[in-house]
């Protein structure tokens, strides 16, 4: 039956008209829905149920608490249907491998009842089509269809949350890297997929409306940067997103229908917002997602919005974004943030940090005109596994990690090489054991403030860098990062005595010193670095020479570019990219002129993705004669790998050559090739 009202609202479909619901459509609200749902047999084409009535237990949102010592300064103006989303696909997947949730009084609640009181009004919830292989394992990342959305929406309705339904349109994670089309869709034709699309999207919805869940917002794809559903021109896309949308308009009339894009720093939006119009997409809201790691300035992010806003008269909101609030690992499966990471980093990894962040979003939104900020999976934590494979048995058996190892069919490169579980617990809201976390309260607090006592939360960490030779003066104040994220100068003690501080300024390496300020302890890192022979080290001159690149395999773009975003420092670094498979090889070389005899280290440094099989190494020659290599790894965006060669052995009147070797096979390998050092071992 299912099937034939499939195929008649295709019919319906093709016929250029939108299924009509021949009777009228409500939203489910509290008391207004029928006693019973009826037998789907007995329903026309494009006929919805009768929606079941889910009981409410609203609770009251939490004011201020006493003792929170949280510094907030609240929002001001913040309309009460501002949107303070949650997403929270994760959580089924979670409890089934045992998680727990507790509130702040150590009681076990339903999660859904502690996001609630503590001010979360929506839901979100990620749908893939068909997440498993053939014999049913799932792929992980919480196995998420619209099985697990009508469990998430039940549960978010009974607390007076609305879901926000975001359908991928694929069997696994889409996002700007991968847009993936449903294994049951591949090969389709355009108008095929069209019908399919619509098809799914209308039996998704009205399974969620026949459960009486209160669905405010539904997206139509998910980081749809140019490609969706297999598809990468926009009139393919927006034709697709069409057809979700008239699903939306005939099951839920009065829920927003929501684009959702990635990268407000790239300065497509204006670009993607027109094509939306160009091709007469029907939708409400134009979101984002913002990783302030990442994602460019919070300023920037205000233009972005406010300018789609101006442009196109649609809502805007962020809906995706998160924080660390501490940059330990507590699931044997390494974060996507940690101490290590080389990103931008507005805040301490503090429950205040996170905190701070959510806060300065919000504002950020507001002053945009945006209509509201979605967190991602608040609500992820570790399974709480004594061990990496006991977790991993847990996330097999559940798909309560990112990826399981069955997802390999679908997606090889990604989750079938680097299949695990949680790389977000550290920006959850509730810790390890599932206690929820003070800053859950953000949420409550941003709209009435909380304005407690300024104090200092943590120390700013000191790098000291000098060249061999030069004189080390170590600061006398460190900064103090207070609540409100301002900075307070305090002086410092540093442990170490002058004749440890002589000797180690006398040669090339890297210290730690740790010292006192407040009863804080301050950590400095001190690197000694020998005088760096090469010229133009880090492109900075925005000019090729003394740099000589060699374009072996004929790549298609092989050349400098000026992106500080993409540099690992300043703005410029060397760039390569190839539609092509088999096209990327070249090298890229220097032969620094004036040396003196001795031994020589050489490193430079690569990140790039989408190589496939790569080789890629640095490399040191005398007199064209190679006599030294250091492998080096391209493994993702931001993820810089140095290859350094020492032992270099250079006699006066021999020429030096330092350079990068880099061969790939996969079409699409791209790159960035940054700061390279020569000097004196
Ligand atoms: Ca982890």
């Amino acid at each position: 039956m299912k099937k034939l009202i499939a195929l008649l609202l295709a019919v319906l479909l093709l016929a250029g008209c939108a299924a009509e619901p021949t009777n009228p459509v409500q939203t489910p609200e509290s008391g207004k829905a029928a006693e019973s749902t009826e037998a789907p047999e007995t329903l026309a084409p494009g006929e919805l149920p009768k929606p079941a009535v889910i009981e409410r237990e609203l609770v009251s949102p939490q004011g201020k608490l006493e003792g929170c010592g949280l510094y907030v300064k609240a929002v001001e103006g913040l309309p009460e249907d501002f949107i303070f989303g949650m997403d929270a696909s994760q959580v089924p997947a979670l409890e089934a491998s045992g998680v727990k949730y507790y509130d702040a009084a150590g009681e076990e609640k339903d999660v859904f009842q502690i996001l609630a009181e503590n001010g979360v009004n929506m839901i979100r919830v990620r749908v893939w089509n068909d997440p498993f292989d053939a014999q049913g394992h799932g792929y992980g990342g919480g196995n998420c269809t619209i099985d697990t959305a009508l469990e998430i929406g039940r549960r978010a309705t009974k607390y007076g949350m609305k879901l926000l339904v975001d359908f991928h349109y694929s069997d696994f994670w889409a996002d700007p890297g991968k847009q993936m089309v449903p294994k049951a869709w591949a090969g389709m034709s355009l108008e095929d997929k069209e019908a399919a699309l619509f098809s799914y999207t209308w039996e998704s919805l009205a399974a969620l409306y026949a459960a009486g869940v209160d669905v405010g917002m539904v997206q139509v794809g998910n980081e749809t940067n140019g490609a969706m559903c297999g598809e990468t021109e926009w009139s393919a896309i927006t034709r697709l997103m069409a057809a979700g949308s008239r699903a939306v308009r005939a099951v839920f009339p009065e829920a927003k229908v929501a684009v959702h894009f990635a990268n407000p720093e790239s300065g497509r939006y204006p670009t993607y917002a027109t094509n939306l119009k160009i091709y007469g997409l029907d939708y409400d809201v134009f979101g984002t997602s913002y990783y302030p790691y990442w994602h460019g300035t919070l300023e920037n992010l205000t233009g972005v919005l406010a300018q789609v806003k101006a442009a196109t008269g649609k809502d805007v909101m962020v809906l995706e974004t998160s924080y660390a609030w501490t940059t330990e690992d507590s699931d044997f499966s390494g974060n996507t943030i940690s101490a290590d990471s080389v990103v931008d980093q507005p805040y301490p990894y503090t429950p205040q940090g996170q905190v701070n962040h959510l806060r300065a979003v919000t504002q950020a939104v507001q002053d945009a005109g945006g209509i509201g900020v979605c967190y991602w999976e608040g609500t992820w934590i570790g399974v709480g596994g004594a061990s990496r494979e006991e977790n991993q048995k847990l996330w097999e058996q559940y798909g309560s990690g990112w990826a399981s190892s069955y997802a390999a069919e679908y997606d090889p490169d990604d989750a079938g090489k680097w299949y695990g579980g949680d790389a977000v617990d550290n920006q959850a809201f509730f810790d390890a054991g599932g206690r929820v976390l003070e800053s859950l309260m953000a949420f409550n607090l941003i709209r009435y403030g909380n304005d407690v006592a300024l104090e200092a939360q943590s120390l700013e960490e000191i790098q000291v860098r000098i060249t061999l030779g030069d004189p080390l003066n170590l600061p006398e104040t460190v900064n103090a990062v207070m609540t409100d994220n301002s900075r307070v100068a305090l002086p410092v003690e540093w442990n170490v005595d002058a004749e440890t501080l002589e000797e180690w300024s006398a040669a090339v390496g890297s210290h730690e010193i740790r010292g006192k300020a407040g009863d804080m302890e301050a950590v400095l890192h001190l690197s000694v670095e020998g005088v760096n022979l090469l010229e133009n080290p880090s492109f900075e001159t925005g000019a090729d020479a003394p740099w000589v690149a060699d374009n072996l395999g004929g790549c298609k773009e092989l050349m400098l570019e000026q992106k500080a975003g993409d540099s690992l420092t300043g703005e410029w670094h060397y760039h390569f990219w190839s539609p092509d498979a088999d096209k990327v090889e070249f090298t890229l070389e220097q032969s620094p002129a004036g040396l003196r005899t001795g031994s020589y280290s050489f490193t430079i440094h690569i990140m790039g993705g989408d190589c496939g099989e790569a080789e890629v190494y640095a490399y040191a020659k005398l007199d064209g004669q190679t006599v030294g290599t250091a492998p080096m790894e391209i493994t993702a965006w931001n993820e810089w790998h140095a290859g350094t060669v020492s032992g270099i052995r250079y006699t006066e009147g021999q020429t030096l050559t330092v350079g990068v070797y880099v061969k790939t096979n996969a079409a699409g390998a791209w790159g960035k090739i940054d700061d390279a050092v020569l000097s004196l071992e």
